[in-house]
């Protein structure tokens, strides 16, 4: 597996691959979710770029930046276990450059949700995915529901900026108790996961109440159950239009539905969501 770290490694190793090129773009400490979207790739692509860089531009200055897990070398271990072609780490000053001045912004949908309490969070995804994209040349790239806005949002970027890379979604990863894997879960305490495994059991009840209930009343009890269970804050709870991520007003104007949530345990803002 090769490991490259300067853009000009990176540009001579894509010249030598041929064939379909999958990327797969991450912050590093990988988990199941992660390698999930790894070998995803291998069986549509010829090769497979892991990049692996903790992008500081979609980080707050009150956010977790500083401490956000860095595990380089024991991701390396599990990427060559799986056989990955290269994994792509550039620096941070590779990436941004001194004096760094452009963005890549979606409007509308990267507005509403995530976009309303981390209103950073989406532009720093855009242009670094952005950037990942012109310097790998995928063919195919792959991202988790897991960020379900995230997705969405990168789906708008690549149809409003005709990139030429098939973006594909992947199902959320779960442990044995259905808390989606995530990066972050490694802030919570034993008594925090407990709490946390509750989330999805939340999401899943709300299905069956919907029809019964009503969309507003259902995030009402949703919000409720929440907090009930342990968590400390919720930012959203909320059904929403899948595609375009707008509130919906019945069912019946609406083939695809998602509940989305984020929530507070203490400090640690964990983030889900289920198709109804
Ligand atoms: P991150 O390293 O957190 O930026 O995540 C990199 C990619 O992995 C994103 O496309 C995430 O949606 C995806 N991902 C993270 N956790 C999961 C999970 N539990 N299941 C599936 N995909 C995931």
């Amino acid at each position: 597996m090769k490991i490259i770290k300067t853009l000009k490694e990176l540009r001579s190793y894509r010249n030598e691959v041929s064939g379909s090129v999958g990327l797969v773009p991450t912050m590093g400490a990988l988990h199941e979710g992660h390698l999930s979207l790894v070998k995803k790739s291998f069986t549509d692509n010829n090769k497979t770029i892991v990049s692996i860089f903790v992008n500081p531009a979609q980080f707050a200055p009150h956010e977790d930046f500083d401490s956000y897990p860095r595990h380089f070398e024991d991701d390396c271990k599990q990427l060559e276990r799986l056989n990955v072609d290269a994994v792509w780490a550039p620096s941070v000053s590779e990436m941004y450059p001194k004096d760094f001045q452009t963005a890549v912004r979606v409007s509308g949908i990267s507005e509403v949700l995530e976009g309303e309490f981390r209103p950073h969070f989406f532009e720093g995804v855009t242009t670094i995915v952005n950037k990942l994209f012109m310097q790998v040349q995928p063919t195919r790239a792959y991202f988790g529901e897991k960020v379900f806005q995230q997705l969405q949002v990168i789906q708008k970027m690549v149809k409003d900026l005709n990139i030429s890379v098939h973006v594909i979604g992947c199902k959320i990863i779960r442990d044995a108790e259905g808390l989606a894997l995530s990066s972050r879960n490694a802030y919570l305490s034993d008594d925090d996961i407990q709490v946390a495994r509750q989330l999805n059991v939340i999401l899943k009840q709300a299905s069956a109440l919907v029809k019964e209930r009503g969309i507003q009343e259902v995030e009402l009890i949703l919000k409720d159950a929440i907090i009930t269970a342990g968590f400390t804050k919720v930012d959203y709870v909320t059904l929403r239009n899948a595609e375009t991520l707008r509130p919906i007003s019945s069912l019946q104007n609406c083939d695809d539905v998602r509940i989305l949530v984020a929530a507070y345990l203490g400090p640690v803002r964990l983030i889900d969501n289920i198709g109804l």
